[in-house]
């Protein structure tokens, strides 16, 4: 796109998510080529060349697009199952299907995954996939085409499992990789499809599954192999008492001590979950700069406890918002997980001061994309930064009457989406993805999902 073409969105409230969390009752965006060229109050400046489009956004709030840091999406296609289970059990229960995707199954799934996200306001999403069963195609390939065939910035974290049930692991022997199998495709990945630069559509990390699914040796040499590629770092982290458990009889310490020791905090480093975290498990992710996936939804579905993000958030460890796998989070949904993550840690030692709607809103953008490592070019309303921004529709039944703009996006009913820009390209426009066809994607999502069941035997 020519870099001067401008998009002038006016008479809106914004909420910019900038530092001091600047917000403007009536304001305008002037979006040029990708990136915002200005934010403020009242009418864009006068005199503005090569307009293409102006936008009267009278009664809706303007936001940074929401950012999503945890997902799995090849679960799109076993959502529903093992519905009454804790974390391992549910784990156990469903391996063995996951084990039989293909590319096609995973392909499906990331469309529908991602269309669920993109058309609630996401703008940069991201899939932890970790199931690569030999044989089953080019699977990071067929997301990656997936994420970018629909207009989303996209980190994919390239997961892998080594430790199988004959190694004290939890997943069954048929669903893993070998240790140098999974460093070299994870390797090959990055060097594919990683982009360095600004403005770049498509990231990688490095991402082992989880302590409880990969062998010491992975995550060491997954940290090092990230470290060498200039890449960031991805994995599960104290999710339940069940792991804590396992982490203790296994390596004789807690979750966190044990991924000090392999190399595991850092700032280029984000975990999803940290439910079970002690002071001192908490000051190490604030001393390191290591961020959290918080992820609500997941949790209460798994049982698995409340995250301490207030105390984290306090501390300074850099927190955002995660759906996780649909497995464990049917809806699929990011922005109903701001009103989630504020009413479940309510439930918490903090109660009604454990987060508010700004702090909510900041979560799902620039808490985002602060672990994703990309704070310096998206997640708040800044000039200079790149256009991936939302316009939420408050003026209906279900936020009309509700006089602050922020309370009812996050307190409310989820709300509608009338426009949703990335990389300044306009990708969804009232509640329907331009960039895909839902009722296609819908169609294929539950043909594969039947053929996965077929092939699974169940
Ligand atoms: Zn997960």
């Amino acid at each position: 796109m020519a870099a001067d073409r401008r998009i002038v969105i006016e008479n809106c409230s914004i909420a910019t998510v900038d530092a001091h969390d600047t917000e403007h009752a009536s304001g305008h965006v002037v979006i040029a080529g990708n990136r915002i060229e200005s934010v403020g109050a009242g009418r864009a400046p006068e005199g503005l060349q090569d307009v293409a489009r102006r936008i009267d956004a009278t009664g809706h709030l303007v936001t940074p697009g929401l950012v999503n840091t945890h997902h799995h999406y090849y679960q799109w296609i076993t959502r529903g199952l093992a519905t009454d289970h804790n974390l391992f059990d549910w784990l156990v229960a469903l391996y063995p299907t996951w084990a039989r995707i293909d590319e096609e199954m995973v392909r499906a799934a990331a469309r529908g995954s991602l269309a669920m996200m993109a058309r609630g306001g996401v703008t940069t999403a991201m899939d932890h996939h970790y199931v690569f069963p030999r044989g089953s195609g080019d699977l990071s390939g067929a997301i990656i085409g997936a994420a970018r065939d629909m207009g989303v910035r996209f980190t994919l974290a390239r997961g892998s499992m080594d430790r199988s049930e004959k190694d004290g692991g939890l997943p069954p022997d048929f669903a893993v990789e070998t240790l140098e199998g999974a460093l070299a495709a994870t390797e090959e990945t990055v060097r594919q499809h990683h982009d360095t630069s600004f403005d770049a559509m498509t990231q990688v990390a490095v991402a082992p599954c989880s302590p409880f699914s990969v062998s010491t040796e992975l995550l060491r040499d997954g940290a090092a192999l990230a470290r060498r590629l200039g890449v960031r770092l991805h994995t599960h982290g104290s999710e339940t008492v069940e792991e804590e458990q396992f982490c203790k009889e296994l390596f004789g310490m807690g979750p966190t001590d044990y991924f000090e020791s392999t190399g595991w905090l850092g700032e280029d480093v984000w975990m999803a979950h940290c439910v079970h975290m002690n002071d001192s498990d908490i000051a190490a992710f604030a001393r390191t700069k290591t961020g959290v996936a918080h992820c609500p939804s997941s949790n209460a579905r798994l049982a698995a406890g409340i995250a301490r993000v207030p105390d984290m958030l306090a501390a300074g460890v850099p927190v955002g918002l995660g759906v996780d796998g649909t497995a464990s989070n049917e809806s699929g949904e990011l922005h109903t997980e701001l009103r989630n993550a504020l009413l479940i840690n309510r439930l918490g030692a903090h109660r009604e001061a454990a987060l508010n709607a700004r702090q909510a809103l900041r979560l799902g953008t620039y808490g985002g994309a602060q672990v994703l490592g990309r704070s310096a070019e998206i997640g708040s309303l800044e000039p200079g930064k790149l256009a991936d921004l939302v316009l939420w529709k408050l003026d209906t039944l279900a936020h009309a009457s509700i006089a602050d703009p922020v309370t009812a996006l996050v307190f409310g009913a989820a709300a509608p989406v009338t426009a949703s820009f990335v990389n300044g390209r306009q990708i969804v426009e009232d509640n329907r993805l331009l960039t895909a066809d839902e009722d296609a994607i819908a169609r294929a999502t539950r043909e594969e999902a039947r053929r996965l069941a077929r092939i699974a035997g169940h």
